[in-house]
């Protein structure tokens, strides 16, 4: 008997990433990004999925990440896309882990290090296109000369990241792609194609930017069943993905509160007439936005139930006046479907003032996790 548990399908990460597959085609590489825990599916059962279905790569953040799936028996190759601290780019290579570098000194050392080892080290080099995080700025020329004098490192792939995707009204991502060919075509000319070049996360797969796959696309939220809304008249879109996870909780007891009884801290909820509440097993602990108190709802008897008052660390209040014979022990659902109706991790987020994204990574490390197929 959880308190507080999410359900993930299997066999719906298998979907959705044979859903990109096909939006791809067969001449792209598809490489799920499983960083952050897979976005709290749980990264190595996830990661086991995508390997039984053929992925060749997959997608972390650091380094400990990498480790991780090694040890869980992952044997893919693992690009690493968030940078690594000095005294970590030893496990790069004991663990076969693929560094993102982003910066010409990044190739000189990782150069130095595989020359040590007698080896020559396969690397995908990040160009700052115009998000203005992590990615070289260098110019190709500097960048030529940059790969000229590191021998022992090998170029294996150029790549990008958008910041405004899902954008139709801007024209940055047109400008970060034209900025990517100007330097990926300096650097053909000059003899170097590196074997993968790639730009698009799960928006720019969706929204069909073709000229901006390369040969290799970086899904994540699709993986997990999501696709950011676009903004401005975008072109339809492409992949069809679906939840992978449903999160749970359970009824800790239901009361009945008499009219101006306060809820919660801060009293921010007053009774307007005589109430049944049902307290909650789950709270922001748990990863239930603090901002959904007096705006959320849960699902209860394939019924929505409000959310009454704050969100506190270990228990949410939600209105059951409306519903029969409620149970302590009673499952509740706070994201999946409930008979008739249903809340996504992108409508919860909306009503948290959130995004999926940190609403999926918020999930906390205490609520269980139970894989279905
Ligand atoms: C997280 C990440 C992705 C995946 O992005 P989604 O929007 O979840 O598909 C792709 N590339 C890089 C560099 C990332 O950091």
């Amino acid at each position: 008997m959880h308190r507080c548990w999410i359900e993930v399908s299997r066999g719906q990460i298998a979907r959705n990433y044979q859903s990109v597959r096909q939006a791809t085609g067969p001449d792209i590489e598809v490489m799920p990004v499983v960083k952050a825990d897979a976005y709290r599916h749980g990264m190595r059962e996830v990661a086991k999925v995508l390997a039984a279905s053929g992925a060749r790569w997959m997608g972390v953040s650091n380094v400990g990440e990498g480790i991780s799936l090694r040890q869980g028996g992952i044997e893919a190759r693992l690009l690493v896309m968030a940078d690594f601290l000095p005294s970590e780019r030893d496990y790069l290579f004991e663990f076969n882990l693929t560094p993102a570098l982003h910066s010409l000194e990044d190739i000189a050392s990782y150069h130095t290090l595989a020359k040590k080892r007698d080896i020559i080290a396969p690397y995908h080099l990040k160009i700052d296109t115009g998000m203005g995080r992590l990615g070289t700025r260098a110019t190709a020329q500097e960048i030529l000369l940059a790969l000229s004098a590191t021998p022992n490192a090998q170029l294996e792939g150029l790549m990008t990241h958008f910041a405004s995707a899902g954008n139709y009204i801007s024209t940055q991502t047109e400008e970060q792609v034209a900025r990517f060919l100007e330097i990926s075509t300096y650097l053909a000319t000059s003899g170097v194609r590196p074997k993968y070049t790639h730009l698009s996360s799960t928006i720019g797969i969706a929204y069909n930017r073709r000229d901006a796959w390369g040969n290799l696309v970086r899904p994540g939220h699709a993986i997990y069943g999501y696709v950011s809304p676009a903004r401005g008249e975008a072109p339809e879109r492409i992949l069809q993905v679906q939840p992978a996870l449903c999160w749970k909780t359970r009824v800790l007891t239901v009361k009945d509160l008499p009219k101006g009884a306060q809820i919660g801290y801060g009293g921010m909820f007053r009774a307007p007439k005589p109430m049944k509440i049902a307290v909650l097993a789950a709270g922001y602990a748990d990863g239930i936005p603090h901002g959904l108190g007096n705006k959320g709802k849960v699902m209860l008897h394939g019924q929505f139930c409000n959310i009454l008052g704050a969100v506190s660390m270990d228990l949410t209040t939600i209105d059951v006046t409306h519903l029969e014979n409620v149970e302590a022990g009673e499952v509740v659902t706070l994201i999946g479907r409930d008979g008739p109706v249903s809340i996504d991790a992108q409508q919860m987020a909306r009503m948290a003032g959130e995004i999926s994204y940190s609403l999926l990574c918020g999930i906390s490390a205490r609520v269980e996790r139970i894989y279905v197929d």
